[in-house]
């Protein structure tokens, strides 16, 4: 797969299926296989490769961070809390092939894109709101207990990983959804207080949200089961209501730029955004919108720091995820992934593993994160006792 050229813009991943990956170790493609490879990946333990060269230079960088494991996850990990991932039997991708997201530039130009944005996230939200983290992130914070892993990067915007596990560092590579910032001020502003804002500004979008509560077609995330309710949702909270009239949704200003009174913000008779400054953005980085400097450094420290990878739950479709891959890659470290499914240009991260590896050089399985890693998490948790 040839690679792309370096942007820092953030693209919309690739919705093509991906080859079915090659397990390694080959014993990883039964669940209690894949449980003991990743344990031999995990195992802080010295390392028993048979290239004397590679473990001095994993040796070197092992002391250099105290041999922690930085793991990368993306919407695999999050489907077990009802969540939708991409391309997942259940994906967004998969069942909704003429699903697009919203563009940045799209956002901030255009009054209209707001409105149903903001109509459509109106409905999404309370499925997001009510979802909890799983057993999958619940491991993470243990492994981080147990001092195997030293930090977290994610792809989500759900906010499962902090929320999850405190004390654990997270740095979210694509924003979350748990608040908003103002285009103009840049001051944040929580999602939960908008809704309510959004609720009173919509009457009758709040009774149609009822309504749907009531019937219960928020209570699936099935595709199939909602679309026969009369709705769509995708991954990032979305719903789509077909022939809803969006036109009519309002959503406010933000409150501090009104307060000033530096820039016109103009609203109406009860604060919704009519025109001018002070329009609020959810904390994501949308599509087409750079990934904030300090936290591209973040990630690029955290690799650069890292003892080994280990990618859960993500096909690294999108490109500011696979990078990171790569940079590991280059940095020699080993590398794992435990995804359902295949991940884009994984064959080039297993090119050159060496022979007799039982997961400690590399790992590749095709399951899922909420059955291993608690597994894994017990083993690990033994051998430290
Ligand atoms: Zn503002």
């Amino acid at each position: 797969m040839p690679s792309p050229r370096p942007s820092t813009l953030l693209r919309v991943p690739y919705t093509d299926p991906l080859p079915a990956p090659k397990i390694i170790p080959a014993s990883a493609g039964t669940a209690s296989g894949a449980i003991a490879a990743l344990v031999d990946f995990l195992s802080p333990a010295a390392s028993n490769s048979t290239s004397k060269a590679r473990s001095s230079l994993r040796a070197a960088r092992s002391r250099h961070n105290n041999g922690k494991t930085l793991l990368l996850t993306g919407a695999g990990i999050s489907v077990a809390s009802g969540l939708a991932d991409y391309r997942g039997t259940n994906g967004t991708y998969t069942l909704n092939r003429s699903y697009r997201p919203i563009y940045y530039n799209e956002f901030c130009a255009s009054h209209e894109a707001r409105k149903r944005y903001w109509a459509r996230s109106f409905l999404g939200w309370t499925n997001l709101e009510r979802a909890r983290p799983n057993k999958g992130h619940e491991a993470v914070g243990k492994l981080g207990e147990l001092g195997i892993v030293g930090s977290v990067i994610t792809q989500n915007v759900d906010s499962f990983h902090p929320l999850s596990h405190p004390h654990l560092p997270t740095l979210e590579l694509h924003g979350y959804l748990r608040s908003l910032v103002c285009l103009t001020c840049r001051t944040p502003y929580p999602r939960r207080a908008f809704q309510t804002q959004l609720s009173h500004l919509n009457p009758a979008w709040t009774a149609f949200l009822h309504e749907m509560l009531a019937a219960g077609a928020l209570d699936t995330e099935n595709p199939s089961e909602r679309k026969k309710r009369g709705l769509k949702t995708n991954p990032d909270g979305d719903v789509d209501i077909p022939d809803a009239p969006y036109t009519t949704f309002r959503y406010p200003a933000c409150p501090v730029c009104l307060e000033r009174g530096r820039e016109r913000v103009e609203v109406d008779k009860d604060g919704a955004w009519i025109e001018g400054a002070g329009v609020l953005k959810p904390a994501v980085v949308m599509f087409g919108e750079s990934i904030p400097g300090d936290v591209k450094i973040a990630a690029e420290q955290a690799v650069d720091s890292a003892a080994r990878i280990l990618v859960v739950g993500s096909s690294l479709a999108t490109y500011s995820a696979w990078r990171l891959v790569k940079r590991a890659k280059e940095n020699q470290v080993p590398i794992g992934v435990l995804n359902i499914g295949g991940c884009r240009g994984e064959e080039s991260f297993f090119a050159d593993i060496p022979e007799g590896n039982t997961g400690r050089e590399a790992v590749r399985c095709s399951e899922s994160a909420d059955k291993i890693l608690p597994q894994v998490v017990t083993i690990l948790a033994g051998m430290q006792r």
